[in-house]
């Protein structure tokens, strides 16, 4: 199950549960779409594979037990330890290979 972190790795800002911005890579590596267009270029610079968006969870229980009440969304803030030019540099060195190729 997703942890739906809350907040964007690289720039720090806030992402909601149902946020329309947050990206996330196959391990959850989770980025704001800015970062992800304008500085990662849809390269995960944790695990070097692509991102797409986040899936919102319900708010309203359709099915039992199954609402971002009953398993609400993560409060532990994450922040990358790699710096600007590290990350546009990893990014240069892979933006060039699809994901689905890499
Ligand atoms: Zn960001
Ligand atoms: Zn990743």
């Amino acid at each position: 199950m997703l942890e739906i972190r809350p907040n964007c790795e690289c720039c720090d800002t806030d992402l909601a549960p149902g946020s329309t911005e947050a990206m996330i890579c196959s391990y959850e590596c989770t980025f704001c779409k800015r970062c992800v267009d304008d500085i990662l270029e849809n390269v995960c610079p944790n695990c070097g594979g692509g991102f797409t968006l986040r899936p919102i969870r319900p708010k309203v229980a359709r099915r039992p037990g199954l609402s971002i009440d009953h398993q609400p969304a993560s409060t532990k803030r994450i922040h990358t330890t790699y710096g600007a030019s590290e990350l546009k540099e990893f990014a240069r060195s892979t933006r060039h290979i699809k994901p689905e190729h890499r």
